[in-house]
């Protein structure tokens, strides 16, 4: 089922069982440099990704035969491949349930393929950040952000903005995570651990402080944007970066 291909092309394995979105995804993801393999069923899904190499997936998760719940455990069993889980809307899907399993981010139908891309593109960028070696372990950028780790420094399109102890880790933990949905309670885990001991508020009391120091429109967040029920992410369009 798979496309002719050269290297360096991203091999992205589409887990779709509805032919009008197979149709779209071929289409639209092969113009954008994809080298696209289709699966039709979540066991066909499987079989197709122990066959081979991919370094996305894009998983549909009301599927034939094999649920893609069940898919994405396996294939997180198995591997490291980022994985983008695609839910209909209506579905009643636990998306914290989703990334505690291993998927890395969640696209809703309908949704725009430049949106789809830009997430395919996050978390593949990050997956070969992760694996590569780090050149400066103590700056971390993303867009407009830079953050000097050892100093505890932050910088907005290269103008200091101070940040207190608690607002630092968490804007430390959205630059290292960019594109990607992180969830309340890894938030509060990895920023606060035992720490918190506010109520459930604290967390969004520190984004709302966050947002106000480097959005545009505090109110209309583009570089940290809410995921409703689930976390917070760290937007990669270029709008973010500019
Ligand atoms: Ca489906």
């Amino acid at each position: 089922m798979s496309a002719s291909r050269s290297e360096g092309e991203t091999r992205i394995l589409v887990v779709e069982d509805e032919e009008s979105f197979i149709d779209a995804l071929r289409v639209g993801l092969a113009r954008e440099g994809f080298d696209v393999t289709v699966a039709r069923d979540g066991h066909e899904a499987l079989e197709t990704f122990a066959s081979g190499t991919f370094d996305v997936v894009l998983l549909d998760l009301m599927l034939p035969k094999v649920s893609g719940l069940d898919v994405c455990r396996a294939i997180r069993a198995a591997s490291e491949v980022p994985i983008i889980i695609v839910s209909a809307k209506g579905e009643e899907v636990d998306m914290v349930l989703m990334l505690e399993i291993g998927a890395d981010d969640y696209v809703t139908k309908p949704y725009r393929l430049r949106e789809l891309v830009a997430r395919i593109r996050a978390v593949t960028r990050r997956h070969q950040t992760a694996a590569s070696p780090v050149v400066s372990e103590s700056v971390v950028e993303h867009g407009p952000l830079r953050l000097d780790v050892d100093a505890r420094r932050c910088f907005l399109r290269g103008q200091e903005i101070k940040l207190r102890k608690k607002e630092f880790a968490l804007m430390l933990l959205l630059l290292e995570n960019p594109g990607r949905v992180l969830t309340r309670d890894v938030l509060i885990d990895r920023v606060w651990g035992s720490d918190y001991v506010g109520d459930t508020k604290t967390l969004d009391v520190h984004v709302k402080r966050l947002r106000t120091l480097i959005e545009e429109d505090p109110k209309n967040p583009r570089i940290i944007t809410t995921v409703r029920g689930v976390g917070y992410r760290l937007e990669v369009a270029s709008s973010a970066g500019e």
